[in-house]
């Protein structure tokens, strides 16, 4: 059984905190890293009927995208809501762990989830994330150093491509140098010109580890003044990002494709709205999880037909609508990130034990902690 530690270290695998925007308030908010953890529920919305539902399904931790305190607080007493529900997780033995923005941009994460809802393909990123910033460590050697140069600069964090480690690209040819007065050099002498057959090495280093890979190239080279360069790498596209576009199966208009999110995702009072020509062709889907309006042009941009989102407004709408930009579907915030829930579930109870949570049990909450409960129509009154 593994312990909470254990369970959160997987989480942050996937959803690494520090991919957070910087006024998010991500991690666990409460709980025992050494408490044994048998089962995990998830949610959207860390509210007081989540909590309840969490500790009545017998789980160690609840799991919820939405922060318990974004604003900060000075007190968990059980006189505010949120008190009440830190009071009620903890008297339970219940801890709380929340991914929020660094969820949304992990791939897979919370757009892709609803993506998948959609039966959405190919999907790309919407605002593609940069990826890892990447350094090029290019270095020149005698043959019989190199294997002990790459170890050490493997060690170091250099060489390491997906699932690859100790990559390298190694080319022969020459250097040539005159040592100086008072030097001691490896090949030559002080004084003469030296030529001397080199194999030029170079790898890739993340550039968090540049100074690290640095000193490992200085100790392990054997010359007294190694010739080196670290150039940085353009950052590729990386698969990360805010938002999804994908396509798909069959085209379909605006109106067809609302009813078509209505079905795919969870019931609320809110329900699909859209906004543009409904009998506009639809084909190329942008999605983003939560409140992505400010994403239209993005999506536009993208070549999508449409964007589905949540929390639209309207002087934002209208002139998207006005521009003929792009068509706007807005679903109940809670909704567009509730199918989230089920691929985290996916990701904890599956595997091949490598995460170490694959005995945890994973129950999602079937609460609807959408705020918009009642809704009215005119001809319905
Ligand atoms: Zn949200």
């Amino acid at each position: 059984m593994p312990s909470l530690g254990e369970v959160v270290a997987a989480l942050e695998g996937r959803y690494d905190p520090r991919w957070a925007e910087p006024w998010d308030a991500v991690g666990l908010v409460c709980g025992d890293p050494d408490t044994d953890v048998r089962r995990v529920h998830l949610a959207v919305d860390p509210v007081l009927a989540v909590a309840e539902e969490a500790i009545t399904a017998g789980a160690q931790l609840l799991v919820t995208h939405h922060p318990l305190f974004l604003g900060g607080t000075t007190s968990v007493a059980a006189t505010t809501a949120k008190g009440r529900v830190v009071h009620r997780l903890l008297a339970a033995g219940c801890g709380l762990f929340v991914a929020h923005t660094n969820a949304d941009v992990a791939d897979p994460g919370v757009s892709d989830a609803l993506a998948g809802a959609l039966g959405l393909r190919d999907l790309r990123p919407l605002r593609p994330g940069a990826a890892e910033p990447v350094d090029k460590v290019v270095t020149f050697v005698p043959a019989a150093d190199v294997d002990r140069l790459l170890d050490a600069l493997a060690v170091a964090g250099a060489g390491t491509i997906g699932h690859y480690d100790r990559c390298a690209f190694l080319v022969e040819g020459a250097g040539t140098f005159r040592a100086g007065a008072g030097t001691n050099p490896t090949v030559g002498r002080p004084g003469e010109v030296t030529r001397t057959p080199e194999v030029r090495v170079e790898m890739v280093a993340p550039r968090a580890r540049r100074s690290a890979v640095v000193r490992a190239l200085l100790d392990a080279h054997p010359y007294e003044e190694p010739a080196y360069d670290v150039i940085e790498l353009a950052a590729p596209p990386g698969s990360r990002g805010l938002g999804r576009v994908g396509e798909l199966a069959e085209p379909m208009t605006l109106s067809e494709f609302t009813a078509h999110v209505a079905r795919s995702l969870p019931e609320t009072a809110w329900g699909v709205r859209a906004a543009g020509d409904q009998r506009r062709p639809v084909r190329t889907v942008a999605v983003c999880g939560g409140s992505g309006g400010d994403l239209a042009v993005t999506a536009a941009r993208a070549g999508a037909d449409v964007l589905v989102t949540a929390d639209l407004k309207h002087h934002a709408t209208s002139e998207t609508i006005e521009d003929h930009v792009v068509a706007l579907v807005d679903a109940a915030h809670w909704a567009t990130e509730w199918p989230w829930l089920e691929q985290v579930a996916a990701y904890l109870t599956t595997g091949d034990g490598e995460r170490g949570t694959d005995t945890v049990e994973a129950t999602v909450s079937r609460i609807v902690t959408d705020p918009w409960t009642v809704h009215a129509h005119q001809k319905e009154l």
